[in-house]
C-alpha cells in the first residue's frame, strides 16, 4: 500500500507563498519524480508529505487516511536524504538493523529483515564490513537499507545522488530503479536532473515556482509538452 493524495496543499514561508494550493495523486506502487529548477519547491513539497514541514492549507492522505496532523515517524514513510550518516564503528549489518533495535524488535526478526533488505540491495557480501571499507555507492545502499528494514509504504528521496560522481550516479539510478521493480513500493524521487526524471519515472511532476506545470509519463512529456516551459526543460541537455 502507498497511495498518496494531496488536496489543495499550499505552503507559505512568512508572507511568501512558495507553493500555491495544488492537487496531486501518487498511485500505489508508482515511481513518481518531482523535477524542476532549484528553488521551485520540490524539497518543500516532499517535506510536507513526510510531515517534516507543516502545511499552510490543505490535507494529505496516505492510503485513505488523513495524515495531515500525524507526526513523521507515524506516517509509515522512509525518507532518504542526499547526505547519509552511517555509524562508522558499526558493521553494515548493525547499521541496517539499527532502526529496528531502536524499536526494540526481537533479534530473530531483525536478522530476517536485514537479510531481506541486503538481498534487495546486493549487500549480502558486505554485511560484516564497516562503512570505511565501502565505496560511496555501497554506503548509499546501506543508507537505503536502513529505510527498507522498516517496511515503509513509500520511499521519499531528495536528490539522493547529487553528491556522487557522474559514473556512480548512473549505476545508482539503475539500482534504485531495480529496487523499485523488485519491491513495487511507491517511491517519490526529487531531482533537478531531467535525465534522471526521464529515465526513472513512471510519472513525472514538473514544477516551476511551486506550480505544477505538467504531470505525465516520460513519453507524454516528451511528445506532448503542455507548454514552452515543459518543452524547454525536458528538451534541454543538462
Ligand atoms: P527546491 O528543493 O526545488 O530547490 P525548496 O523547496 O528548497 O526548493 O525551496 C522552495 C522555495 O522556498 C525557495 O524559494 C526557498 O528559498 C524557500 N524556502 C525553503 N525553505 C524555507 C524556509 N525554511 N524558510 C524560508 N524560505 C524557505
Ligand atoms: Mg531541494
Amino acid at each position: 500500500m502507498g497511495r498518496i493524495v494531496l488536496d489543495q496543499v499550499s505552503k507559505c514561508f512568512g508572507d511568501v507563498e512558495v507553493i500555491p494550493p495544488l492537487d496531486l495523486t501518487i498511485e500505489d506502487g508508482e515511481f513518481a519524480v518531482f523535477v524542476g529548477p532549484s528553488g521551485c519547491g520540490k524539497s518543500t513539497l516532499l517535506r510536507m508529505i513526510a510531515g517534516l514541514e507543516d502545511l499552510t492549507s490543505g490535507a494529505i492522505a496516505i492510503d485513505g487516511e488523513d495524515v495531515t496532523e500525524v507526526p513523521p515517524s507515524k506516517r509509515g514513510l522512509a525518507m532518504v536524504f542526499q547526505s547519509y550518516a552511517l555509524y562508522p564503528h558499526m558493521t553494515v549489518r548493525k547499521n541496517i538493523g539499527f532502526p529496528l533495535r531502536m524499536e526494540k524488535m526481537g533479534q530473530a526478526e531483525i536478522d530476517k529483515r536485514v537479510e531481506t533488505a541486503s538481498q534487495s540491495l546486493n549487500l549480502t557480501d558486505y554485511l560484516d564490513r564497516k562503512p570505511g571499507q565501502l565505496s560511496g555507492g555501497q554506503r548509499q545502499r546501506v543508507a537505503i537499507g536502513r529505510a527498507i528494514v522498516r517496511d515503509p509504504s513509500a520511499f521519499l528521496f531528495d536528490e539522493p545522488l547529487s553528491n556522487l560522481d557522474a559514473a556512480l550516479r548512473v549505476g545508482m539510478r539503475l539500482e534504485i530503479s531495480e529496487m523499485h521493480a523488485r519491491m513495487k513500493t511507491t517511491m517519490i524521487y526529487v531531482t533537478h536532473d531531467q535525465v534522471e526524471a526521464m529515465t526513472m519515472a513512471d510519472k513525472i511532476v514538473v514544477l516551476q515556482a511551486g506550480v505544477i506545470e505538467q504531470v505525465g509519463s516520460p513519453l507524454d512529456l516528451y511528445h506532448k509538452p503542455q507548454n514552452v516551459f515543459v518543452a524547454g526543460f525536458i528538451g534541454s541537455p543538462k
